[in-house]
């Protein structure tokens, strides 16, 4: 069997996911990216046998980060890692395509402004393997969705998903933010309706969420066959619905739709 990076999905307030990483099931050494609570991580630790090598924090936003300060006081000397100066407890402040080395894992920054300045996603990979790795992707994208462009422009979320994203390998493994699942999937399957991908993937994600299981993972082969935001250039019927080919364009107005939807 292959040995793939192992992640644990651990779900906080409603639709919120924090997520435990390590090299495999049985390692020790973890990665914890977005503490989205105050809560006791020396407890967590204990619970789930881990040895927290390092924090990765996507983006400032409280239910990101809620828990860094309460991390901080249980753990004053594990490094907080992230790309905005207003996440609080950090002190790895990282820039677009640093690397590191935590947990045995090898961690790949990637600065993806746009919901926010500041925000990061962590492309992660077994230096010991090629097998594919993982991506935590937090709120800049969201399966068959994205995030809000709070801080930031068109042309910065489609560098950020279609440039910078599209470009890992298509097997990559996506954790985001946010279970969104279900209702980007409308979204999608409203601007572009003859898409049967989409429809058979809203089927399925209706009947995760149904049986109280999760729509995450997905995959960057899969985002590019069902998120819009991602079918800006490839998808005809989007543009149709968009009246244009322009994809800059297409996102923004892509995003105006969304927000009404
Ligand atoms: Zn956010």
């Amino acid at each position: 069997t292959r040995i793939m990076v192992f992640v644990k999905t651990l779900l906080r307030r409603s639709d919120n996911f924090m997520y435990i990483v390590k090299k495999s099931e049985l390692a020790k050494k973890a990665l914890l990216v977005d503490l989205v609570n105050e809560e006791s991580y020396g407890e967590l630790a204990e619970k789930e046998g881990i040895e927290i090598s390092a924090v990765l924090t996507t983006h400032h936003h409280y239910d990101h980060c809620g828990g860094n300060e309460q991390f901080r006081r249980d753990f004053p000397k594990i490094p907080i890692f992230g790309g905005d100066p207003r996440v609080p407890g950090m002190d790895n402040h990282v820039k677009h395509e640093q690397e590191a080395e935590l947990a045995d894992l090898k961690v790949v920054c990637l600065s993806t402004p746009c919901h926010t300045s500041g925000h990061i996603c962590y492309y992660i990979t077994d230096p010991s393997n090629t097998n594919h790795g993982v991506v935590f992707t937090g709120d800049t994208l969201f399966i068959a969705g994205c995030g809000r462009f709070f801080e930031g422009t068109a042309p910065e979320m489609d560098r950020a998903l279609n440039t910078i994203l599209a470009k890992l390998p298509d097997d990559t493994l996506i954790y985001p933010g946010h279970e969104y699942t279900v209702a980007n999937l409308k979204f999608a399957a409203h601007v572009e309706p003859a898409n049967l991908k989409v429809q058979e993937k809203l089927k399925w994600a209706e009947s995760q969420v149904a049986r109280g299981l999760f729509t995450a993972p997905s995959s960057v082969l899969d985002e590019k066959l069902t998120n819009p935001f991602m079918r800006v250039r490839s998808s005809e019927e989007i543009q149709k619905t968009l009246g244009g080919n322009d994809p800059i364009e297409g996102m923004a107005k892509l995003r105006e739709l969304k927000n009404k939807f």
